[in-house]
């Protein structure tokens, strides 16, 4: 994608619609743009079907003044589990970055990278150990969910339960969608979203447009390092998200050597903010623990989370290690996975084991990494 001109990808429905005006067309056309973009899947300037509310020359000027492309499909690759998919996308500047599509319980969800690269150098992640090249912009946010619905369309069919989104403009109604939806994003692919905090947030307000991917607030998670800063803009800003944070260690010392971000953003600190999180907004956190073996799986591990989360309304999530080039640890055994959810059920706090997906195709968590 192009970055010298604004993209047409990273511009909000309420900012075309003001571009419009600005360029002395009526609001409805850039309505149908958004409707055509966003409901019917138009990939490229040709695509667009001109019509009475769509003309030729307010697309013209789009398409002369607004940067519009998609990344291209580098590799594709299929787990043997059947609901896995990862696809390399290639970027404008020739950087790749991983989006992987899930098809768990029959909804799909989109885990869409933040960065290229990123500079938190967890050291049992696959991203991490690559170092940091770029941030994505707001565009190669969304082109990622996009790629995904393109995926669905062309694979799908339709679904009696799919309801319609808001519509754009009720005079011009569009149809339905005819395809299975996107129904779920996380950023828990390659980067740290609140690093590259106001991209990944206007890609966001994007998706959520009711007259467009219409993606719930609740259907929408961000995982965090523990970014201070983020999680309390996130809270200021009462951002309508699933805010997930990963802890890996329940003293300082013991996060640190997983997390070297733990050493700016300290341990105390980082349970602060998720706090006034909690409190200002009403909302649990979802924390995420890889369990490795030997090193932070011991009941006395479990129990230090337990005292550590007790009064924050919480749920763990522990994902057992996957296998990086990078770090030698191995995964804790499903037999280890339940006895630590059994030690934190004592002090009442929901613990899920995440099922390891895609691990074959490393698509799992923490596994996506280009080698460039
Ligand atoms: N940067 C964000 C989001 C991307 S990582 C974050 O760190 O939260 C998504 C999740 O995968 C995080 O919880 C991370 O700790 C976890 N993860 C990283 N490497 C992993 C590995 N090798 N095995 C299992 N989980 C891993
Ligand atoms: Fe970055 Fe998250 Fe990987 Fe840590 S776990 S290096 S924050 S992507």
């Amino acid at each position: 994608m192009a970055t010298a001109r604004p993209h047409l990808l990273g511009l909000t429905r309420p900012e075309l619609a003001a571009l419009a005006v600005e360029w002395g067309f009526a609001r409805v056309h850039a309505a149908s743009l958004w409707n055509e973009l966003y409901l019917q899947g138009r990939r490229t300037p040709s695509d667009f079907v001109v019509h009475d509310q769509l003309p030729a020359r307010y697309l013209d000027r789009v398409f002369s003044e607004l940067a519009f492309d998609f990344p291209g499909v580098a590799r594709e690759t299929h787990s043997a589990d059947g609901f896995t998919r990862k696809y390399l996308l290639a970027l404008h500047d020739a950087h790749r970055i991983e989006t992987v599509l899930m098809r768990y319980s029959g909804r799909v969800t989109a885990c869409v990278s933040s960065q290229v690269g990123c500079a938190m150098g967890c050291v049992f992640c696959a991203t991490g150990q690559m170092g940091y090249t770029r941030h994505l912009t707001a565009a190669e946010i969304v082109a990622q969910a996009l790629h995904v619905d393109a995926v669905l369309r062309e694979t799908t069919p339709a679904t009696a339960d799919a309801p319609a989104p808001a519509l754009a403009d009720p005079a011009h109604p569009s149809p339905h969608h005819r395809h299975e939806r996107l129904r779920n994003i996380v950023f828990m692919g390659m980067g740290e979203p609140l690093h590259n905090y106001d991209a990944v947030m206007q890609a966001i307000d994007i998706l959520r447009d009711g007259a467009g991917l219409a993606l719930g607030a609740k259907k929408i998670s961000v995982s965090t390092v523990g970014v201070v800063p983020g999680i309390r803009r996130l809270t200021a800003e009462r951002r309508p998200v699933h805010l997930a944070v990963s802890l890996h260690g329940a003293t300082q010392a013991e996060r640190a050597a997983l997390v070297p971000a733990a050493r700016k953003w300290p341990l105390d600190e980082l349970m602060d903010a998720c706090r006034d999180y909690t409190s200002t907004l009403g909302r649990r956190i979802f924390f995420e623990w890889t369990l490795i073996d030997g090193k932070n799986d011991g009941p006395d591990h479990a129990h230090a989370v337990g005292a550590l989360l007790k009064d924050i309304p919480a749920q763990v999530n522990v994902i057992p290690l996957n296998p990086t080039f990078g770090y030698a640890g191995e995964p804790t055994r499903p037999a280890g996975a339940r006895a630590f959810q059994d030690v934190l059920a004592t002090y009442g706090i929901p613990c899920t084991v995440r099922q390891r997906r895609g691990i074959d195709i490393a698509a799992g968590c923490g596994q996506l990494a280009i080698a460039e």
